[in-house]
């Protein structure tokens, strides 16, 4: 990563980063996308400073400091307004527009993902989603994402001339707080519109979270996979063990050669590529094709008869025993802490 500032034709002013502050805690995809800002910020020798809803508990606030944060601004706005995707996206636009910022970043979660649009439809400004990779060559900003089910890197430059949404891919943000993170003395300030923002055209009703059982596995938080070590009987209790603990079901090529699920829940080089928080790995061997899409998993957890099964060097913690013996224990254990009687 070279680091350096960038040649801005126009006048570069701080980075900004939306978080969504709608929770009580700051969640993953803030922290992460606060860790990546202060990253960037550090590579471009650039201020930055964070933006977001009014309505942030203080213990939410409080965590952003950790991060280097040094100014927070919160924008006022009704229930109403901010329940509006369209409406919100008009606010950040405005905000941004009035902090005299060219670059504003997002994590690509649910909401990110659907408020850069409109930001860049507003702010008139280039669009980049899902970024992989941020550094700076030649004066420019150069972005990296993939494409073709992340078969093929494409890069982009950036030179500051107009402003620019980024999104940044949810897979690479890690909420680890840089080395040497001096805690920011954090400012809090109000902003609002001054003129009247436009009616909302759609109105957020409910918010339904993700059904880990139906969500696509590139997606998945928690995932529970099933390989050839599981026997019929085997891949039942799996089933039964991932509706219990609410997570993702997946399976190697040859479970799913045998039928055990559709093509959607195979995982690997020529299936899904999965970054949950956790894998659960069952009777997987650990093949190269295996691995190769499991290996941005945050913490991987085996349990393989063979102790030289390649999975055992490849997981964070590995457990040498019978599956046979071990499912129903799990499941019992399981059971006995969530109370479920099925
Ligand atoms: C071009 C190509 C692409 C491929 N793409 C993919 C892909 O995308 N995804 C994928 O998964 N594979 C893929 N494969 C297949 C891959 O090479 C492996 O064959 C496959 O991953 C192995 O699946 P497995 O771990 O379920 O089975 P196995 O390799 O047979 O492993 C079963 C494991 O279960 C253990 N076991 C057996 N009984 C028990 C028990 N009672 N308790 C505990 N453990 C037990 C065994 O020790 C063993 O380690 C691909 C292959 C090729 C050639």
């Amino acid at each position: 990563m070279t680091t350096g500032k960038l040649q801005h034709a126009g006048k570069p002013g701080e980075i900004l980063v939306f978080v969504d502050l709608s929770e009580d805690e700051l969640d993953d995809y803030s922290k992460g996308i606060l860790s990546e800002t202060s990253r960037l910020a550090k590579t471009l020798s650039a201020n930055w400073s964070v933006i977001g809803f009014a309505g942030a508990t203080d213990h939410a606030i409080a965590a952003m400091a950790a991060y280097g944060v040094e100014k927070l601004t919160l924008i006022e706005g009704s229930a109403e307004q901010t329940d509006s995707l369209d409406v919100r996206g008009k606010l950040i636009a405005l905000a941004t527009r009035a902090q005299g910022s060219a670059l504003l970043l997002l994590p690509h979660n649910d909401l990110g993902g659907a408020l850069a649009p409109l930001l860049a439809a507003q702010l008139d400004a280039a669009l980049f989603v899902e970024a992989i990779a941020c550094s700076v060559a030649e004066g420019r900003l150069k972005l990296t994402r993939q494409v073709l089910g992340a078969q093929v890197a494409q890069a982009k430059t950036w030179d500051g001339s107009v402003p620019l949404v980024l999104t940044i891919n949810p897979k690479v943000l890690s909420s680890v707080v840089l080395p040497n993170m001096q805690p920011g003395k954090l400012q809090v300030e109000r902003w609002q519109p001054t003129g009247a923002v436009s009616a909302a055209t759609t109105r957020i009703i409910e918010r339904i979270p993700a059904d880990p059982q139906t969500v696509d596995v590139t997606e998945a938080e928690v995932m529970v996979s099933a390989g050839l070590g599981c026997s019929e009987q085997g891949f039942s209790q799996v089933q039964e063990l991932t509706r219990l603990i609410n997570a993702s079901l997946g399976v190697t090529r040859p479970a799913y050669d045998l039928g055990y699920t559709g093509f959607e829940r195979m995982v690997g080089q020529t299936g899904k590529t999965v970054a949950p928080r956790f894998y659960l790995a069952l009777g997987i061997s650990g093949s190269m094709h295996h691995i190769g899409g499991i290996k941005d998993s945050k913490r991987i957890v085996s349990v393989n008869i063979d102790p030289k099964a390649p999975i055992v060097a490849n997981s964070d913690e590995a457990f040498v025993a019978d599956l046979r013996e071990v499912m129903p224990l799990l499941i019992e254990r399981v059971k006995s802490v969530t109370g479920d009687a099925a």
